[in-house]
Parts: structure tokens; C-alpha cells; sequence
């Protein structure tokens, strides 16, 4: 069993990876919802940002930073992005690494769906 995204970072799993550091790694969406779609998740597993401590204020703001590294790297930073991080049933979240999607490529609707 295991955890999937603990898998990719361990690469046990294959996957795209367009970003990683001591932090963070960040990789295509499998399924992607948005022209260009990324997903950046911390190295060490946080089930979702409900269960982030105080702790971990610093890997928060490493996995915010990442976010716009792999943004401008994927060449998104002049029509704009948007970032998500879904938390629990509501949000419709499907995997429990925490991660934030990196969204880009078209305009977004607001509100969300
Ligand atoms: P969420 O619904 O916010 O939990 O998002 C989970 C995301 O992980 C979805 O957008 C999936 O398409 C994506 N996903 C699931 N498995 C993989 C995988 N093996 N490689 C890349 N992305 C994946
Ligand atoms: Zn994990």
C-alpha cells in the first residue's frame, strides 16, 4: 500500500517531475485539468494543510514558493495561474499528500466549481 505520493518522491513511482529541492517536488498531473497542470508536494508527508503544525510554517511557505518556481518555469507567468490545495470531502480531495496544483494555460472561472 503506501502512500502514492510518497512513492513518486521516493521514485518508486514514475512521474513527470518538472521541479524538486531539499523541500518539495513538483510533477505534470496525471490527469490534467488545465493546458498545463502541475502538482507540488512536500518531500516529508503531510496528509493535507489541515494537518500542517506550527512547525511546519516554514515547509508551507517552501511549498508557495515552489509553486511559482514551477509557474514560471511551465511559462505561465504572464497570463497568470492559479493554485489550489483541496482539503477533505467538500474539496473533493483524492490524495492524502498534501499538495498545492499549479493551474494554467486558460482562463479560470470564479467561483469554482
Ligand atoms: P486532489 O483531488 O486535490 O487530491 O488531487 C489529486 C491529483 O492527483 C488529481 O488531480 C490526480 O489527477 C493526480 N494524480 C493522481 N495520481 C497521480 C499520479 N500517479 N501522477 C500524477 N498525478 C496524479
Ligand atoms: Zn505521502
Amino acid at each position: 500500500m503506501g502512500c502514492l505520493f510518497c512513492n513518486i518522491v521516493e521514485k518508486k513511482t514514475p512521474a513527470e517531475i518538472v521541479h524538486e529541492n531539499e523541500h518539495v517536488v513538483a510533477f505534470k498531473d496525471i490527469r490534467p485539468v488545465a493546458p498545463t497542470h502541475a502538482l507540488v508536494i512536500p518531500r516529508r508527508h503531510i496528509a493535507g494543510v489541515h494537518d500542517a503544525k506550527p512547525e511546519d510554517a516554514a515547509l508551507l511557505g517552501q511549498l508557495l514558493l515552489a509553486a511559482r518556481d514551477v509557474a514560471e518555469k511551465l511559462g505561465l507567468e504572464a497570463g497568470g495561474y492559479r493554485l489550489v490545495l483541496n482539503q477533505g470531502p467538500d474539496a473533493g480531495q483524492s490524495v492524502f499528500h498534501m499538495h498545492c496544483h499549479v493551474l494554467g494555460g486558460r482562463a479560470m472561472a470564479w467561483p469554482p466549481g
